[in-house]
């Protein structure tokens, strides 16, 4: 891929932690496996940018094929010789807090670094990326001494019993848009259950990944248990996917991609969970406490610069309000900060890569061609690096593409409903079914909503609140699994049925 030696001074220009440059200067990256960092079998490395600049920040190896082969002989010797399964769960559990420690002492440069590769304001990858990455590792460090089995109801001559045991190795391919918390999402909970891992880290953002994995190796966590293959889906993900070698696989990404994963999951029949795409409704009453649900909506749809599975990016608003609405959205949207992620101030960086992009230039001119009205944005930024205004586009028909794909970009599709009914209609009048929002003080309203809503998530009178102890996934094609709380311990464990004669 002709690939140039970066220049980290101009690629990382702005960043301000000097572990970050000297961790750049370590490029080019390796892969872990088996505790140690070695470079992929073809020798071959791919570009990670800084979409703020679209400098190179650094290489990284491209695994592929024969490296997950060795990464999951790794990580089945590591779990077959019970380097990790057979730590009693106190010592599990405190390796975890361990992590947790060194996210924190390492918080500014994991955010920095964040930002870097992503693009997103450095800001919130230090307040919500890094800190819920130590707050995940926590929360699953307390569950490794809870993992029950049950004594079950047996007749006088037996004893009967369950036992609660990991599934083995586990392969975690995660997406671009939360890179170190997606990562910790899959990692602290397999970790917890005594599974041994190997984790993909999306193309564009494998920087985290890797310090992640330092990190591992630094709070002594043994060779093999977590084993990091940077590289491309069709590759290194499409290998984990399909090997025989692999248990199960946790999958976040696009819904077109965990299909393929799920036909290729069928040679060993390997678990699978998938947290896939959304087109979220966020659904506004006349009665809820408008000031509030306009910056929400706001947030709700270009947090993140919109690359959020749970983003609200259909706003319905009732149609006496709708106008007024739609003037006070655009008006808070007008007030979002754009610009260079490492400026404290910044709300909305770049989006993560050119391809990304160019997809979210490609809605702007279908809902320009479909007839929504734009209020707000509608165009790229120009010059250097991958921004694209927060956009608004008004009188949107829930029948039209950008009401229906999902964009994964600052995009807004504002849409009038008639009643509750039509709400709920137009709501659930998707292939999706991540997360949805109402916004009313009629409390009977609000519950009713939320029974009616066919999403894995329902916000009442806020959007996007998100809690380690809660579960996430989703209906329909947004997935199947939950991810988070107690319900992700049955995706990576297995239960066994013990008869005793007595
Ligand atoms: P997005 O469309 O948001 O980039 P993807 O679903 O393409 O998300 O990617 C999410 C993750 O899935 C990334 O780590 C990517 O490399 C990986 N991936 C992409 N294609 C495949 C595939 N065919 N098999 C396995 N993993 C894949």
């Amino acid at each position: 891929m002709g690939a140039s030696v970066p220049v980290v001074e101009r690629a990382a220009q702005g960043a301000k932690v000097n572990a970050v440059l000297d961790f750049l200067r370590r490029s080019p990256m390796k892969l872990l496996i088996g505790g140690e960092w070695v470079a992929a079998k073809s020798g071959k490395t791919f570009e990670t940018i800084n979409p703020a600049n679209e400098e190179v920040l650094a290489l990284v190896a491209e695994g592929d094929k024969a490296d997950v082969d060795e990464a999951v002989k790794a990580a089945r010797r590591a779990y077959e010789e019970g380097r990790w399964p057979i730590l009693t769960p106190h010592q599990r559990g405190r390796f975890l807090l361990r992590l947790a420690e060194l996210i924190d002492q390492h918080a500014d440069e994991l955010a920095e670094l964040e930002s870097l590769d992503n693009g997103k304001p450095v800001s919130q990858a230090r307040s919500i990326d890094v800190v819920g990455a130590a707050g995940i590792f926590r929360y699953f460090a307390g569950w490794t001494s809870k993992l029950y089995g049950e004594t079950n109801p047996s007749e006088p001559g037996m004893f009967n019993c369950t036992l609660r045991e990991p599934v083995g190795v586990c392969g975690l391919i995660i997406p671009w848009n939360f890179p170190l918390m997606m990562a910790v999402t899959k990692l602290a909970p397999a970790l917890a259950c005594g599974n041994t891992v190997i984790l993909k880290p999306a193309e564009q953002t494998p920087l985290t990944a890797i310090r992640l994995g330092e990190l591992i190796q630094e709070a002594g966590i043994p060779a093999g248990v977590v084993n990091i293959v940077t590289g491309f889906g069709p590759g290194a993900g499409s290998s984990i996917a399909e090997h025989p070698g692999i248990d199960k696989v946790a999958f976040t990404g696009s819904t077109e991609v965990g299909k393929l994963i799920l036909q290729a999951s069928a040679g060993n029949l390997k678990r699978v969970s998938l947290e896939l795409g959304g087109k979220s409704p966020n659904i506004i009453f006349p009665d809820a406490d408008l000031a509030t649900a306009v910056r929400s909506a706001m947030n709700g749809v270009f947090y993140n610069a919109g690359q959020v599975c749970a983003a609200g990016t259909r706003v319905f608003v009732q149609r006496e309000i709708y106008d007024n609405f739609v003037a006070d959205l655009t008006a808070a949207g007008e007030r979002m900060i754009t610009g260079d992620p490492l400026d404290p101030k910044t709300k909305l960086g770049p989006l993560v890569s050119r391809e990304q992009f160019e997809r979210v230039q490609g809605y702007l001119a279908a809902g320009k061609q479909e007839g929504a009205r734009i209020t707000l944005g509608g165009e790229a930024v120009g010059g250097k690096g991958y921004y694209i205004k927060p956009t608004i586009f008004a009188d949107v028909n829930n029948h039209m593409k950008i009401a229906r794909e999902e964009i994964f970009g600052p995009v807004a599709a504002a849409i009038p409903f008639k009643d509750e009914e039509d709400a709920v209609f137009q709501g659930n009048d998707s292939i999706y079914g991540l997360a949805s929002a109402v916004w009313t003080r009629d409390i009977r309203r609000a519950h009713r909503i939320a029974r009616a809503l066919k999403a894995g998530t329902v916000w009442v009178n806020c959007y996007g609140t998100t809690d380690t102890a809660m579960p996430f996934g989703g209906y329909k094609q947004s997935g199947f699994g939950r991810e988070g709380s107690r319900y992700v311990l049955d995706l990576f464990t297995q239960i066994k049925s013990v008869y005793v004669k007595l």
